[in-house]
């Protein structure tokens, strides 16, 4: 596959071309909203750590939410099955920044993917990892071994001055017991991981882990073979906002996305994938972003279906 696959991509970007620049970028956080929407990048690394790329996979974007599957992976690997006591792991049926089920779920979010289960992640980390700087920067830093990748201060800035709805949400987690540090500390490392500056190539590197399964780019482990299935699990069932089952039916891989419009895929045993275009259908994943990897698996065989 991998001989012709710089093709493939090739004509991937191609397919998408008509639609670059369609969809609207996320504009809740002022930053976001000044993105250029005509640009579309993907990258592919494969198990055996060849890179392919096509169009703007090396321009940095905003990972956002695509972050949430690193904290997830270094809590799991830290501390075992031990976040499943704080947050499930079901599809939401609902908006990212829901609070709605909160109330009668008693503090316990649906999905580590959710912005609730994302905070208390950020929370159990901060616990585990006490300090400043999140270790997921570290993390991307040496999985896609590039040391420059950084925190863009402005977007967290950016997203800290709209965070009434975060910040509500953790309140009311806190108020039944399942955020235990302080809300701004929580919040602050909450936006500086979301807020992580990468392009398509490193970022598919850094998630190549989890196609690995669980083995680190270094060739030491971060995750048991059973824990990174289970990361790909909750990745496909809650890794699209409340457009899940559109993203199995027509990608049919685990993935993540996030509202800077891009998105990380995970093919097991073959590749990871990442593509950005910063347009968000009316679900908020990336309208060019779907379409490039629906386009992706109906010319190759990597849909795990
Ligand atoms: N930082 C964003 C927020 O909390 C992440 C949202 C996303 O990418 O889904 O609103």
């Amino acid at each position: 596959m991998t001989s012709d696959l710089q093709g493939v991509l090739d004509e991937v970007y191609e397919a998408v071309r008509p639609i670059m620049g369609g969809g609207s970028v996320a504009d809740y956080i002022p930053r976001l909203a000044a993105v250029n929407p005509d640009q579309f990048g993907i990258a592919v690394m494969t198990t055996d750590g060849e890179r392919f790329a096509a169009g703007d996979a090396a321009v940095d974007f905003s990972i956002q939410s695509i972050s949430k599957v690193f904290s997830l992976a270094l809590v799991m690997a830290e501390d075992g099955d031990e976040i499943w006591q704080r947050v499930n792991r079901e599809p939401s049926g609902a908006a990212f920044n829901s609070l709605a089920q909160l109330e009668y779920k008693r503090g316990i979010p649906r999905n580590p993917f959710m912005n609730a289960g994302a905070l208390v992640v950020a929370d159990h980390l901060l616990s585990l990892t006490p300090g400043e700087q999140s270790p997921v920067l570290e993390f991307v830093r040496a999985e896609s071994g590039n040391p420059d990748v950084s925190v863009d201060a402005l977007t967290a800035a950016s997203e800290l001055s709209h965070s009434d709805r975060n910040s509500s949400i953790a309140h009311l987690l806190r108020s039944f017991g399942n955020l235990t540090n302080d809300v701004e500390a929580v919040l602050a490392r909450y936006v500086d991981q979301c807020a992580i500056a990468m392009t398509c190539e490193d970022l598919a590197a850094a998630g190549a882990f989890l196609a690995r399964r669980g083995v680190r780019a270094d060739g030491t482990r971060l995750l048991s073979s059973n824990q990174a299935r289970r990361v790909n699990a909750v990745m496909l069932t809650s890794g699209f906002y409340d457009a899940a089952g559109e993203f199995a039916y027509r990608v049919g891989l685990p993935g993540k996305s996030g509202v800077g419009g891009g998105i990380l895929a995970i093919v097991p045993d073959v590749c990871s994938i990442c593509v950005w275009g910063p347009g968000l259908d009316g679900s908020g994943n990336s309208l060019t972003g779907m379409a490039a990897l629906a386009e992706l698996t109906a010319r190759t065989d990597w849909s795990i279906f």
